[in-house]
């Protein structure tokens, strides 16, 4: 992961910082962030994983299918996939045209089975079935970046590693001006020094519900939003 964190508007520089270059959050920006984090816990106590599996491989290949892709419609498509194909095994040995037919309507198809296909094999021969648990190891697996590592890392084996940044993590926390980067690593460094490491994945599911719920990627619903006392742009979308 890059070490540097860019420079963001709410973070000063310490002395430490002047020495090494590099900034840690003000604590206004810290407060800002947990009170954040405290309203979306309260407006979704229950937010969780919306992807269905039954393991920790069937957890890997739905999280490689919803890229670019709905957990909704990858959910239509899992059922019929883990009964056909349950386990690393059977799928690093299967026949990719099926499986090509099976996951098809998840976009990117012939992609996404081939990467599928090579995570189960060195499943298989590297890691003895099992999905490993260890950051360093996931991200070995063809088609596995941080985002893919840590869901399973985190909803597989409750080892919180970093925070996921998808489509939503990245538009809000840039609206809430946790983050002034637009690059995956950058915005994941940046609220892992603002969020409690505890919280980190329980803060993206969350903020994933309030984006999709609310904060929406065209048109924001901030008239409505509970977070906009705390939100910087509310004014940019209310105008
Ligand atoms: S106030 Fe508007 S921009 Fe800010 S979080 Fe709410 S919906 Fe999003």
């Amino acid at each position: 992961m890059a070490s540097d964190i860019s420079a963001n508007p709410e973070q000063k520089p310490t002395a430490k910082a002047k020495r090494t270059g590099k900034r840690s959050p003000s604590k206004a920006i810290k407060q800002r962030s947990l009170a954040i984090y405290s309203l979306l816990s309260s407006l979704y106590p229950d937010a969780t994983c919306s992807l269905n599996y039954q393991t920790p491989v069937q957890l890997l290949v739905a999280t490689i299918l919803s890229a670019q892709c709905t957990d909704e419609r990858v959910n239509k498509v899992t059922p019929t996939l883990f009964e056909r194909f349950p386990d690393a095994v059977a799928l690093a040995g299967c026949d990719r045209s099926e499986l090509e037919s099976l996951i098809r309507s998840t976009g990117f198809f012939r992609n996404k089975a081939k990467n599928i296909q090579a995570a189960c094999q060195m499943i298989v021969t590297d890691f003895e079935g099992e999905v490993p648990q260890e950051m360093e190891q996931l991200l070995k697996l063809p088609g596995v970046a941080r985002k893919t590592a840590n869901v399973v890392s985190a909803h597989a084996y409750g080892n919180i590693q970093g925070v996921t940044v998808d489509t939503h993590v990245k538009r809000l926390s840039n609206r809430w001006k946790l983050t002034k980067s637009d690059k995956p690593l950058q915005i994941e460094r940046d609220l892992m020094a603002l969020i409690p490491q505890p919280e980190w994945e329980n803060f993206s599911i969350r903020t994933i519900y309030h984006g999709r719920a609310v904060c929406k990627a065209r048109k924001p619903l901030c008239e409505i939003c509970e977070l906009a006392h705390l939100c910087p742009s509310a004014t940019k979308y209310l105008n």
